[in-house]
């Protein structure tokens, strides 16, 4: 298998680069969506950042918005027949929790558009999980307590979920295709002792990837890394003993606990991620990128409420270039790496280029 979180991948799409500079008029489809179909959850995790009220992420969110049925199955045929290459399906809510999600990913089966969700996994069963293993690309659950009674303490459910849901993801596995499925394992100071343990558990039901990240819980770089200080050698420690006695051919860690400095303050001022992979929310609205959604005020590009999808992206480039990220976007993004290396790909002098 190759690189699964490589951040060159936007490199093989040539005519989306050639189209982000606002010095070109063309607009060319975006390469990834992230749709929010629902903002209900079935948990109610204690550092879910859409509900914590210090962080900026999901500050205007309604936790009662859902997309209606004809307005995600008209989204379907515009991203499939505008040649959108991904869908990912994510929170605000639970995307299983959305009753429309087995019809909006028959759709998107049957079409050449690659379909991926992040999910709690407490639904992850019958057909629409049969529609998962099948044709999905990939599965990501998160996770975060390593028994019962710890995943009750951080997701406000009753005893017996974690089994639950441990138990749906080895069923999942069990019934075959080609879906990867994979674990987000969030790290905070009461399950940064867990780790490995934790790896151990998921490896042995089948998953195939863990990915360790850090629970954010501040806007404030300097403030989550002051928060992961005291333990965060300690997780260091654990991911790389998981690495070298459970990591194999079959399953990979992928280590994304990282302290946050450096990547909250920006210098370029417009974004190409808006372009390449925007988000719609459960509120019909189209926002700039993951880190901003269901922000009114400085992540809004747009509404697809009285019109497509596709009538909205093609009809006005402008909407692309009004956000600045080195004003409004000094908090967390999970795009600011990507973004950089694109701007020193686009300011490469055009008299030196042949000088390789
Ligand atoms: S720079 Fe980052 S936070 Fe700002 S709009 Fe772009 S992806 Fe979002």
């Amino acid at each position: 298998m190759g690189l699964l979180y490589t951040k060159m991948k936007i490199f093989h799409y040539r005519d989306k680069l050639d189209s982000l500079s606002p010095d070109v008029k063309t607009i060319t489809p975006p390469v990834q969506i992230r749709i929010k179909p629902t903002n209900i959850c079935s948990h109610n995790c204690r550092y879910c950042a859409y509900r914590t009220e210090n962080l900026q992420l999901g500050k205007n969110m309604d936790r009662s918005s859902h997309i209606p049925k004809a307005k995600i199955m008209e989204l379907m045929d515009d991203v499939i027949n505008m040649d959108v290459k991904a869908i990912t399906f994510s929170g605000g809510g639970d995307p299983f929790c959305y009753p429309y999600l087995t019809d909006a990913v028959k759709l998107l089966a049957g079409s050449q558009v690659k379909f991926a969700s992040l999910t709690n996994g407490s639904r992850l069963k019958g057909e629409v999980a049969e529609i998962f293993a099948h044709c999905a690309t990939w599965l990501r659950v998160s996770m975060d307590g390593w028994d019962d009674e710890s995943y009750s303490y951080y997701r406000g459910v009753g005893k017996g979920e974690f089994t639950a849901v441990m138990d749906n993801m080895e069923k999942f596995r069990k019934l075959g295709g080609k879906c990867y499925l994979g674990v987000v394992l969030i790290i905070d100071e009461y399950n940064s002792s867990r780790v490995f343990e934790s790896i151990r558990k998921l490896k042995n039901i089948g998953v195939s990837n863990v990915k360790v990240s850090p629970c954010i819980v501040s806007n404030s770089g300097l403030e989550n890394n002051n928060y992961h200080k005291p333990f965060f050698k300690g997780v260091k420690e654990q991911i790389s003993k998981a690495v070298e006695f459970l990591g194999d051919e079959n399953f990979e860690i992928f280590d994304a606990y990282h302290e946050l400095d450096g990547k909250f303050d920006k210098k370029y001022t417009w974004c190409p991620y808006i372009q390449i992979l925007p988000v719609i929310g459960a509120d019909l609205n189209v926002y700039s990128c993951q880190d901003k959604a269901y922000n009114l005020d400085n992540g809004l590009i747009g509404s697809i409420r009285d019109r497509r999808f596709s009538e909205y992206w093609f009809s006005d480039k402008s909407r692309f270039y009004m956000i600045n990220p080195s004003t409004a976007c000094n908090h967390h993004c999970v795009s600011n790496q990507k973004n950089r290396m694109l701007m020193e790909y686009f300011n490469a002098d055009k008299e030196h280029l042949d000088f390789v």
